[in-house]
């Protein structure tokens, strides 16, 4: 189990984490900036997993934690050119998947509805791309927008949003099942038993970390229908442009 971080430690993940990209896009390893920030805090993590950041983010880095300036590690990926998700609505088959892969909720649409990226959220992580089940997210060379501070606080809103999310969805399964037991159709202490089973049941499947890949393979294999009808669409798209 992890160590929790000394006052120390924390106060210097703090002067970390103001200095990196707010990207948020996991090249580093770690499921965000603060996490990549903590690890290095800590001593876990070294200064030079964040391609975002590139060369002058090593440096900040190293001046912030007294350690000599590294090489970028070549493992994490290299810096790219910023550049901003953009779906193609005609192809896109509102599965959500880009919405839930999202982790500034920079994207907009409902399930069977097309979706859409709010240009001026958008970090450029690329996250969304690889869980489109029909390719129609593509990225698109912008000009870099000098607003980390916004992007932290919308992934700190998400990440907040989801534990709310979470416990909400707890607390209903519970009102649930104790209104059952409290049902006098359901008195008798067999069946009690079998909800309090089942009751149990559902609050450990809340606690696990990471249901989002479960529900991403049955989505996906829910649209596999419509993954050929776009991709037909655009191939007659791209023949006509021929
Ligand atoms: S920008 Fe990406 S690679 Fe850099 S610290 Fe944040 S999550 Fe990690
Ligand atoms: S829209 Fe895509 S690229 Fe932009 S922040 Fe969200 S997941 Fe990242
Ligand atoms: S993952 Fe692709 S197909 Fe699904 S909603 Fe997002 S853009 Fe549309």
């Amino acid at each position: 189990m992890t160590q929790p971080l000394t006052d120390l430690q924390l106060a210097l993940a703090e002067r970390i984490d103001a200095v990196l990209p707010q990207t948020q896009c996991r090249q580093c390893d770690y499921p965000d900036c603060r996490a990549y920030a903590e690890a290095i805090a800590s001593g876990a993590a070294r200064i030079n997993q964040c391609p975002p950041g590139g060369d002058v983010g090593v440096a900040r880095l190293a001046d912030i934690t007294g350690q000599p300036v590294v090489a970028l590690n070549p493992q994490h990926g290299a810096p790219k050119p910023f550049a901003l998700a953009v779906i193609d609505e005609a192809v896109c088959i509102g599965c959500t998947l880009c919405i839930q892969a999202c982790p500034v909720d920079a994207i907009i649409g409902a399930a069977k509805q097309m979706h859409v990226v709010i240009a001026s959220e958008c970090t450029g992580c690329e996250l969304c791309i690889a869980p489109c089940p029909v390719d129609c997210i593509s990225m698109q060379p912008a000009a870099k927008p000098d607003v980390a501070a916004q992007w932290r606080a919308r992934h700190e809103f998400r990440r907040l949003r989801l534990v709310r999310e979470k416990e909400a969805r707890s607390e209903r399964l519970a009102l649930k099942a104790q209104a059952k037991l409290d049902d006098p159709h359901f008195a008798a202490a067999d069946k009690q038993a079998k909800i309090r089973a089942a009751l149990e049941k559902s609050q450990a499947r809340q606690a696990q970390p990471a249901p989002l890949q479960d529900e991403a393979a049955l989505k996906r294999a829910k649209i596999a229908a419509a993954m050929e009808r776009a991709a037909a669409l655009r191939a007659g798209r791209d023949s006509g442009k021929e």
